[in-house]
């Protein structure tokens, strides 16, 4: 088992949440009939997300991941592909606008119950470099929803 020393410290309930998702990751490996493929590495903290989505005219009806890096890239891009399946491109595009306010500190964000688990990922806005690795995955879905106009459905 892995022993991961560089997760900040957020409080034991979510720091288990996050750890669980890190071991334990959900929707992990190539996603097959994806028709959206977005690659993102963050060089500060060497995580690496590959994002798979499969979209259906203006719905999320699929999404997985293949990655390595620190517990909260990793666990933070899980929860999101759990999250997002299901929902509309525009309701996963305010999904993560909600996502990112919420690392930049917003508290309203915070507080925001469409969030689901990633909400344990709010205190990690108090560690600046860690930021990055958090929105590593969210990045990849806003990249892989903006060429979603180009799918057509
Ligand atoms: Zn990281």
């Amino acid at each position: 088992m892995a022993v991961d020393r560089s997760t900040p410290n957020l409080g034991s309930l979510y720091q288990e949440l996050i750890l669980d998702h890190f071991r334990r990751p959900r929707n992990r490996g190539v996603l097959p009939g994806a028709n959206t493929v977005v690659h993102m590495h963050n060089p500060v903290c060497g995580d690496e997300v590959k994002l798979y989505l499969h979209l259906e005219g203006d719905q999320v009806t699929g999404a997985s991941f293949e990655g390595q890096g620190c517990s909260i890239s990793q666990a933070s891009v899980s929860m999101m592909t759990q999250l997002v399946q299901g929902h509309s491109v525009d309701e996963a595009r305010r999904l993560a606008a909600r996502f990112t306010a919420m690392l930049h500190g917003d508290a309203d964000a915070a507080a925001d119950r469409a969030l689901g688990d990633l909400r344990a990922l709010a205190g990690v806005h108090q560690f600046p470099v860690r930021v990055k690795c958090a929105l590593l995955g969210w990045n990849a879905l806003e990249k892989a929803l903006e060429s979603s106009a180009d799918i057509g459905g």
